[in-house]
């Protein structure tokens, strides 16, 4: 003896006593008896196994668990094997369990072990284990379809249940910056449906880190206001950003304020997202009222197309400079065009971009232009897009979501 039950184990014989009726042998109507033997199976078999480990604890001179008032852990009885019923979700259902209470001898008080035995927090309704699976069950997909797929195999988890197990796991997830990757990100936003305000009211923001590897991980994820502040998205990280001995690449098209404010001991360089550029600037010739493929606009956007064209390796810095210098004249006269016409919004969407296009591209970094946070939005529009959110659902979801497909987060 002196063996802890989760040392050696212990064996249960399991025999199984069911009565139902069948009105024929048909494979539906044998999956609907299983169906029905199922939630008593469950309950019964957790009861054996728990009542097993009890007495097998009990025998030993040094219980696995202590009286709760005076400490002692070495004198019981059993007070009963079949208490009052506590829910507990296990997993395929929720299951009513019969406590299993031992008095102590030393001071008379009672003490309910069944969820010592297995490994819960008193109280607990949902083990983290199985609200970490639920919680990534409605990152992945729809909570009707969740319900639905688990409801085909004779699974009784209903949308509520999924939803506040979301909530949970996500409020156990955080996103930063890792010291031990590479110091190059991108930072972007996707408009998101809110319940109560127009589509594009908020929009999700994903501050994505790069990878030594290659691939990227999720370093900051926030909802807000279109257009609004980011400060949330890099506050998480701004401890990591001070410690990489490079300059830090941050590819955005978002408001930065919070790193210009700590210009001094964060090094960044900002890099306008050059692919953007063309598409936003189609939004904004449609606010200055320019017909769509008209003339005007053609021209506008096949010259921002041009400008915003990086081609990759050059390592000459001559011949860098020189692009640099012919794609600057470009843009002045394509903001020059734009405000002889009077497209008020689109010169001073350019103004605003001019200072950080080339920011990366002169400093003979990565010059790269394509967006690798459009892939990690793909992947957050495929979930969030399926219906209207409350701001929290939302960032909850996309957090699990992210952490699952990026982060190396399972359960
Ligand atoms: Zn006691």
């Amino acid at each position: 003896m002196g063996v802890t039950p989760q040392g050696k184990g212990i064996t249960i014989n399991f025999d199984c006593q069911f009565e139902v009726r069948l009105k024929e042998s048909t494979l539906s109507s044998i999956l609907a008896a299983f169906a029905e033997l199922l939630p008593q199976l469950l309950t019964d078999f957790f009861q054996k196994v728990l009542i097993g480990f009890g007495e097998h604890a009990m025998a030993l001179k040094k219980k696995p668990f202590a009286c709760g008032c005076c400490g002692n852990a070495k004198e019981f009885t059993w007070k009963t094997r079949h208490g009052k019923k506590t829910q507990i979700h296990a997993f395929y259902r929720w299951v009513e369990l019969p406590q299993l209470q031992v008095l102590c001898k030393r001071c008379g008080s009672k003490l309910s072990i069944t969820r010592k035995l297995l490994g819960i927090e008193p109280k607990k309704r949902i083990p983290a284990e199985i609200y970490r699976k639920l919680g990534l069950l409605g990152s992945l997909t729809s909570y009707r379809v969740a319900e639905k797929i688990g409801g085909m195999f004779g699974w009784a988890v209903d949308k509520m249940t999924i939803w506040s197990a979301v909530q949970k796991t996500a409020s156990e997830i955080d996103f930063k910056l890792d010291d031990k990757e590479l110091p190059q990100g991108e930072a972007d936003g996707t408009g998101i449906g809110i319940k109560g305000i127009a589509k594009r009211g908020k929009e999700l923001k994903v501050f994505i880190q790069y990878k030594k590897g290659g691939g990227v991980r999720v370093a900051g994820l926030d909802i807000g206001n279109y257009n609004g502040a980011w400060n949330r998205l890099f506050q998480n990280s701004i401890e990591v950003f001070k410690g990489f001995r490079r300059r830090f690449l941050l590819v955005t098209d978002g408001d930065t304020s919070i790193l210009d404010g700590l210009k001094d001991k964060v090094k960044i360089i900002v890099q306008r997202c050059l692919w953007h550029i063309p598409h936003q600037a189609k939004y904004v010739l449609w606010q200055d009222g320019v017909k769509h493929k008209s003339a005007e606009w053609l021209h506008v956007v096949s010259e921002l197309m041009e400008i915003c064209a990086i081609r990759p390796f050059v390592d000459c810095q001559k011949t860098i400079e020189k692009m640099i210098e012919s794609k600057r004249k470009r843009l002045e006269e394509v903001i020059g065009y734009c405000r002889g016409k009077g497209y008020t919004h689109s010169v001073s969407y350019l103004e605003n971009a001019r200072p950080d296009m080339f920011t990366a591209v002169e400093k003979r970094l990565n010059g790269k232009t394509t967006s690798k946070v459009e892939r990690v939005m793909r992947t957050v529009n495929m979930r969030v897009n399926v219906s209207k959110w409350s701001a929290a659902g939302a960032l909850n979801v996309t957090k699990i979501r992210l952490a699952y497909y990026y982060n190396g987060f399972d359960a």
